[in-house]
């Protein structure tokens, strides 16, 4: 069905000064954008799916890897990190694609809340991706083992249909997007003695439902927004639940207001032989789970640039505002890798940028110019005491960033509600990390988003 808030932006092909065959990893949110712009732009392009329909990471299955906690580099994986009941952490207005917004739908199935669960999040994929026709670019149950770069210049992108009897296929595209996602590939929190432990660890990436925390004393690791609601789910059935995060404070341990079985405590000392976990001030506690909610490493086990790009402490670089590395620019980019954003929006604005950079219709500054602009970004980081693994932590800069990507563009600016809005709604989280879901002093802005909607579909009409 037509999104009824479909935007003016929805333009035709452009015609490009050049047109190139790109290959596109993944066709969740960031490679639907990507090949969403790429066609448009007028390049022809081939969307590798390793999953059989669209969505990436919004697919929800109740499958989980065999290893918990994610360290065995030849386990079989799961590619989802969502639990069973999890409900969007932004609301869908300012969450959605500015070209397709993520209006309420009360039809059918949908689910028309401000804070969907996640299945509402993949029915608007699908309905983003069957809108601008890209799922006849994509090649479902197609997996890229290998990408690396030709002395031609030109790109091979080597893949497998799954369950086939047909061999790796090896082919050559001027450019490559990288869009895999990097929600899959655990990152576990540093315990000295959990070797000799006795009990039991799991990442969240492998966390579904509570019922296997039933009774028992649980130590989660984190203070992420899955942090907040995973710790809330388990403490309806487990017997007590320890947060523990370096934001929690070293002197004193509290409650949790309005849970009596949850503590925040500062972040684990070590762990011991005889299954306790030893704190900060000689606290100690008997515990059979350390459940780490604490986020994830950029992996990208398919690509060789000849060590060009690298990820180091969870940097991946050099990149030239997130996206090109400046010796391989614009043939090798990069979509969604910056955190702390609304991502839909920034995904759309970084995938018209490639696009038109690789058509020739926007430049780029010279490979020398980039690079002394990495150098500098990262020196200033530095300067700043930034840890490497903040490198595309966005925390207060995601509007500018984006603007600047739309003035390359000439596409218009963040709407001030979309800005006011993320920020109306982290303070809300913050605020009421229970019921930031339900309760909400934003609607002035709710219904600036819905007018800006509608005034979208008139022009759009009217054109
Ligand atoms: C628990 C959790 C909650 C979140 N909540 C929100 C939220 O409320 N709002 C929000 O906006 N964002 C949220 N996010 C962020 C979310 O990840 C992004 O919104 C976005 O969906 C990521 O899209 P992506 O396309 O970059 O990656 P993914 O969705 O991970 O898609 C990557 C795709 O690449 C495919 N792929 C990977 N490797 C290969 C390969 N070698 N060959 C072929 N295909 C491959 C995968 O199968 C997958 O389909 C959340 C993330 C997590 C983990």
């Amino acid at each position: 069905m037509r999104n009824p808030f479909l935007s003016i932006r929805h333009f035709s092909t452009m015609s490009p000064v050049a047109a190139c065959h790109v290959a596109v990893i993944g066709a969740g949110a960031s490679g639907l954008a990507a090949a969403r712009h790429l066609r448009r732009e007028g390049h022809s392009v081939v969307v590798f799916e390793k999953e059989s329909q669209v969505g990436g990471i919004w697919i929800y299955t109740n499958h989980t890897e065999p290893d918990p906690l994610g360290l065995d580099p030849t386990r079989p994986r799961v590619h989802s990190s969502l639990y069973s009941s999890l409900r969007t952490n932004l609301p869908r207005e300012s969450m959605g694609f500015r070209e397709y917004p993520f209006a309420a739908k009360k039809t059918g199935q949908r689910d028309p809340r401000r804070f969907p669960g996640h299945s509402e999040v993949l029915e608007y994929l699908k309905d983003y991706a069957s809108e601008f026709g890209i799922g006849e670019l994509v090649r479902f149950e197609t997996e890229v083992s290998r990408v690396w770069r030709r002395g031609s210049g030109k790109w091979e992108v080597r893949s497998r249909k799954k369950n086939g009897d047909d061999e790796d296929i090896n082919e050559a595209f001027d450019a490559v997007v990288v869009c895999n996602g990097h929600y899959t590939e655990p990152r576990i929190a540093h315990i000295p003695g959990v070797d000799r432990w006795p009990g039991k660890q799991i990442h969240s990436h492998n966390y579904r439902v509570p019922e296997p925390f039933q009774n028992k004393i649980v130590v989660l690791i984190g203070s992420s927004a899955s942090a907040v609601d995973i710790s809330r789910e388990i403490a309806s059935v487990a017997n007590e639940v320890h947060i523990a995060s370096w934001s929690n404070s070293t002197e004193e341990s509290a409650t949790l207001p309005g849970y009596d079985n949850v503590w925040l405590r500062p972040m684990i000392e070590s762990a011991n032989e005889d299954g306790t976990i030893s704190f900060p001030h000689g606290l100690k506690i008997s515990a059979d789970i350390i459940l780490h909610c604490t986020g994830y490493k950029y992996h990208f086990p398919f690509l060789d640039t000849e060590g060009i790009v690298t990820v180091d402490d969870n940097r991946v670089g050099p990149l030239y505002k997130h996206v090109f590395p400046p010796s391989l620019a614009p043939w090798l980019s990069f979509v969604g890798l910056p955190w702390k954003v609304a991502p839909f929006p920034q995904y759309e604005l970084q995938c018209e940028w490639i696009a038109g950079i690789l058509s020739g219709r926007i430049s780029l500054p010279s490979e020398e110019e980039m690079t002394k602009e990495v150098e500098a970004f990262y020196d200033s980081l530095k300067a700043s005491g930034v840890p490497k693994r903040y490198t595309h932590n966005m925390t207060g800069y995601q509007f500018e960033y984006n603007d600047w990507i739309a003035m390359q563009c000439g596409t218009p600016k963040t709407e001030e509600w979309r800005i006011k809005m993320y920020h109306a709604t982290s303070l809300n989280r913050n605020a009421r990390p229970e019921s930031y879901r339900e309760e909400w002093e934003d609607d002035d802005l709710v219904m600036q988003a819905y007018q800006d909607f509608a005034k979208q579909i008139s022009c759009k009409q009217a054109s």
